[in-house]
């Protein structure tokens, strides 16, 4: 019960190519470690130990000798921390040998479980493609250096299980959390709509969405804000509750992503997983059943960009969260059950290329650009009320621009007040019954809260011959006026806001 992790270190600022030897076997139990260490490597028997208790697994009283050859350099250094845990785990069975051949290995483990980032992983990267190496596996917070060097796979993980599941599957599939990699701006307290130029009518949108809690799609071409747009959503839903905020660090906690430095979130939610990700990625699984980002964005916004991008499974997969609101995961032997309360912010480009209908730029066929949007149809994009398009900014308008805070009524502070006074109205509307928001109005009882007065029913009668709309858009579009006239502080629906919620019906 031998075996060997690559891997590799830094001497001064050269790195070289290290081969982590384990051996595990019966005699008194014990851990040695050998090879010229420092003490800081030596340590790593402590931080391997307790990491893996902390993640759950259990290591049979065995004697545990580990050798980091070439033994003529000096080891120094954390990184060593994760290919020893993966070696003992191989030794004793626990990981198959398939996806070790090729691979090197570097990080440091923290004790409960987390996957630290190291320094010097650019040229330790660089060293193992040159020597042959397929592939490495990198702590996720180096991920965007290790990504630079080209012509070796780049696996970033965040905990010791995430790195279990990603060597034990059948084949090597990207990173449960991929997109658990910090993102700078959203680790800040509050993302301003003001910083956006124009997109008024996209602002608009959100600021329905949110108030309504309805699902949101943003068509447009690249460049034109479609991520920033939503990145704000978080920021003008009500803050988290303190029970909210417990229910959703508990996931945080299954999932392996609270720190010493973020123990508990108290922020609502924002992920966006990449069109890549597979649907285990989104819907969670593996081998201890851990929640998907799915469950990750509960109670936040889920942000599905080049929705079109996405496989049909995972577009498929979101149907029962947006309608149960909660997602079961099946396992060999049971069934786990993660709550899935998010909304859901999709955004597309028109066509493939994304600049249609500008023909200056765009050479797609109208079939091509037919199929494309065919990819939007189906139940899921049956759940989204509100669509909206995002333009090219007029170039005036970037000139004329006055900087933050010019622009009066969308504002973040602006939209998260009008959010809270609609939700407050809806409260009290839905009171005694399982309806939280108007987007959650079932078809009948569309008539008992959005009753239209004779003018607006004349009005939407003729709007639907003729833009022959179906039920299911009549529904959509009266629930959405719900929200607008609440937003305006209207009792009743009138024209203005049947109009209104006809513009972003969509497709
Ligand atoms: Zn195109």
């Amino acid at each position: 019960m031998y075996s060997i992790i690559h891997s590799g270190g830094l001497d001064g600022i050269r790195s070289y190519q290290a081969d982590v030897e384990v051996d595990v076997g019966k005699g008194l139990p014990g851990f040695y470690m050998v090879g010229k260490l420092s003490g800081e490597v030596r340590e790593a028997k402590e931080r391997v130990k307790v990491s893996m208790k902390n993640s759950g697994i259990y290591l049979p009283p065995v004697q545990i000798t580990v050798n980091i050859s070439p033994a003529s350099i000096s080891k120094n250094g954390t990184a060593f921390d994760l290919p020893i845990a993966i070696g003992i785990l191989n030794s004793l069975d626990m990981i198959p040998q398939k996806h070790l051949d090729n691979t090197c290995i570097i990080g440091e483990l923290s004790l409960d479980g987390n996957v630290r980032q190291v320094n010097g992983v650019l040229p330790i990267v660089l060293a193992a493609r040159d020597a042959g190496f397929l592939r490495c596996i990198v702590p996720g917070a180096n991920r965007s250096e290790a990504s630079f060097v080209e012509g070796i796979d780049i696996y970033p993980v965040n905990t010791l299980l995430e790195t279990i599941d990603l060597l034990s599957g059948d084949e090597l599939t990207p990173s449960l959390y991929e997109d658990a990699v910090i993102d700078k701006e959203q680790e800040k307290d509050n993302l301003l709509f003001e910083d956006i130029v124009g997109q008024e009518a996209c602002k608009r949108a959100a600021l329905i969405a949110a108030s309504g809690f309805h699902h949101l799609l943003i068509i447009g071409p690249p460049g034109t804000g479609k991520t920033m747009i939503a990145k704000r959503i978080p920021y003008i839903m009500p803050p988290l509750t303190v029970d909210e905020s417990l229910e959703v660090s508990s996931i945080y906690s299954v999932a392996g992503l609270l720190s010493e430095e973020k123990p508990i979130i108290t922020m609502r939610p924002f992920r966006s997983p990449h069109h890549t990700a597979t649907m285990q990625t989104l819907a969670g699984g593996g081998r201890f059943a851990r929640p998907g980002i799915i469950s990750l964005a509960h109670r936040g916004v889920l942000f599905m960009d080049e929705f079109p991008e996405f496989s049909r499974e995972c577009i498929e997969v979101l149907r029962e969260p947006l309608e149960e609101k909660r997602i079961h995961i099946a396992r060999v032997n049971s069934m786990s059950t993660f709550p899935a309360d998010f909304m859901l912010v999709a955004a597309a480009n028109p066509c493939p290329c994304g600049y249609f209908p500008n023909r200056n730029k765009c050479n797609c066929s109208l079939p091509q650009i037919n199929h494309y949007r065919s990819k939007m149809t189906g139940p899921t994009k049956d759940r989204i009320d509100i669509t909206v398009t995002a333009d090219k900014t007029d170039p005036d308008r970037l000139i004329d621009y006055k900087g933050a805070g010019a622009d009066y009524v969308y504002t973040t502070e602006a939209m998260r007040n009008t959010v809270l006074r609609v939700r407050a109205v809806q409260s009290r509307r839905f009171m005694g019954t399982d309806i939280s928001y108007n987007s959650e109005i079932p078809p009948s009882l569309i008539n008992r809260y959005c009753k239209l007065g004779k003018k607006e029913i004349e009005f939407i009668k003729e709007a639907m011959n003729a833009m022959d709309f179906s039920a299911r858009a009549y529904h959509k579009i009266l629930k959405v006026a719900r929200t607008i006239a609440d937003i305006e502080e209207c009792d009743t629906i009138s024209i203005d806001h049947l109009s209104e919620a006809i513009c972003y019906r969509g497709a």
